[in-house]
């Protein structure tokens, strides 16, 4: 057989939607697309599993999963299961854990900590099954438009590179660009706005032998203040005796040359951080220490004619609160069902695929008043809610990340009283993002 047949390639030349990327925001779309009747074709650059950062679930993605089939698969699978996220100060006095039960005491308030090879290989192994026509190691080069995209043309495909480096167009009615941070879309027609109050770095490995807790908080995740506040360490428990361990700073602080090579400034960090550092005392690094900054970042639009953003490919917001993979699953199943419905109509227009917009918007809102508040040095959960107590049912709806229908007026009417200026974003920035100013 030669090279060029065993090389996958699309086995049709058009389908009604292409799914740039198998991570967990195209999964859930392409597998939602193809249970709306659809053809679909997902591409993915890297043959799973491969490494990613974004081990740690939060509650709400239950819906998701559930919808997509997929809990059994999860109750079956070596992944700790998560009640709690704990905050440690940077003396290392805990606070009591956030167990997600207070508010919900039902099934859907334990969540996991995942390996996102294997986590992100079921999901694409579930979209195969539900009918989604899968290559790996095929990757897209461009999104093709029947003119310029800046004067309002549509999407109509994607050209690709197959894995022998040949290329190949593709015809579609709807192009989902689900490609995490690298922002295929976004970039192209120059829609991605970094989040110039999130100007973050993060250095993270992987121990095995460190330090677990016992019973119910076997997986929980801590999130530890390192001393003088600078940054904070997630440390999320694994299977295989696994930990993660993460530190998170501005990068001015975390990565600027004069501090040396990332090993070197983590090593440092988790010396200065009194909660962590008894915990890795037994435990032996087994990845190298990688590196990321500038991740938060969100486009200006959330889709266009014959084009949806999901997931990263559409923003980041930051990961103190693990709130990624439950706003790339939200968004791939709400972009699924905007394009059911806008293909059902044969009106695959921005106006039609957008309409899920403003829910996820509403959802980032949310997040993002505690994300700012995380970092407004003022700020304390303990001190706020010792004050507040009433409030205690919203923060943890929203540590839970049921958001997208809610309103938290009356919580950040409050943190803005305690702690005056602390959301820069205004109700016209929010239309605007949204896409429906
Ligand atoms: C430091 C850090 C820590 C984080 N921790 C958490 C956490 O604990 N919990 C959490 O929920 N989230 C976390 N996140 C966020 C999480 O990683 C992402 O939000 C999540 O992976 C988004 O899913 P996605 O499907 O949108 O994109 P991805 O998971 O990034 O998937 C995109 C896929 O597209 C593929 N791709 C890219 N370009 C192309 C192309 N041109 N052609 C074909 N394929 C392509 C990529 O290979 C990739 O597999 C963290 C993020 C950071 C930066």
């Amino acid at each position: 057989m030669s090279s060029t047949r065993s090389t996958p390639r699309p086995r049709r030349q058009a389908y009604d939607a292409v799914v740039i990327g198998g991570g967990p925001g195209g999964s859930t779309a392409s597998t939602l697309l193809a249970r709306h009747g659809l053809s679909v074709l997902q591409l993915e650059r890297k043959p799973l599993p491969r490494f990613k950062i974004g081990e740690s679930l939060i509650p709400a993605t239950y819906d998701v999963l559930r919808r997509l089939g997929m809990l059994d698969r999860l109750r079956a699978s070596a992944f700790p299961k998560k009640y709690s996220v704990q905050f440690i100060s940077e003396d290392g006095r805990a606070s009591a854990p956030f167990y997600f039960s207070e508010t919900d005491p039902s099934e859907r308030s334990q969540t996991w900590q995942v390996l996102r090879g294997d986590f992100d290989r079921m999901l694409l192994d579930n979209a195969r099954q539900a009918g989604v026509e899968v290559l790996e190691g095929v990757a897209v080069r461009d999104v093709l438009f029947d003119g310029e995209p800046a004067a309002g043309a549509r999407a109509r495909g994607v050209r690709l590179e197959l894995a022998d480096g040949r290329r190949a167009d593709v015809a579609s009615r709807v192009v989902v660009d689900a490609s995490g941070r690298s922002t295929l879309l976004a970039k192209k027609l120059g829609l991605r706005r970094p989040d110039p109050h999130l100007k973050m770095a993060a250095l993270f490995t992987h121990f095995e032998g460190a330090v677990r807790d016992a019973g119910r908080d076997e997986g929980a995740t801590l999130v530890i203040h390192v001393e003088s506040k600078a940054g904070w360490v997630w440390y999320i428990p694994l299977p295989d005796d696994r930990v993660s361990v993460g530190i998170v700073g501005p990068i001015d602080y975390l990565v600027s040359g004069r501090r040396g090579d990332p090993q070197k400034v983590f090593d440092e960090e988790i010396a200065r951080c009194p909660g962590v550092r008894p915990r890795l005392a037994p435990a032996r690094q087994v990845m190298d220490v990688q590196v990321l900054k500038n991740f938060s970042y969100q486009s200006s639009r959330v889709a266009g004619d014959g084009w949806v953003l999901v997931g990263d490919a559409y923003a980041f917001l930051d990961p103190i609160y693990s709130t990624g993979v439950l706003l790339a699953f939200k968004s791939g199943e709400l972009a699924a069902d905007a394009i059911a419905a806008a293909l059902a109509a044969d009106d695959p227009s921005a106006a039609r695929l957008g309409v899920f917009g403003p829910t996820i918007e509403r959802g980032m809102e949310a997040f993002r008043g505690l994300v700012y508040a995380f970092y407004d040095r003022r700020f304390s959960f303990a001190r706020f809610l010792k004050r507040h107590p009433e409030h205690r049912q919203a923060v943890i709806d929203i540590l839970v990340g049921d958001v997208f229908d809610r309103d938290f007026g009356p919580l950040y009417a409050d943190m803005e009283r305690m702690l005056p200026g602390l959301r820069p974003s205004s109700p016209a920035q929010l239309a605007s993002v949204a896409g429906v100013a």
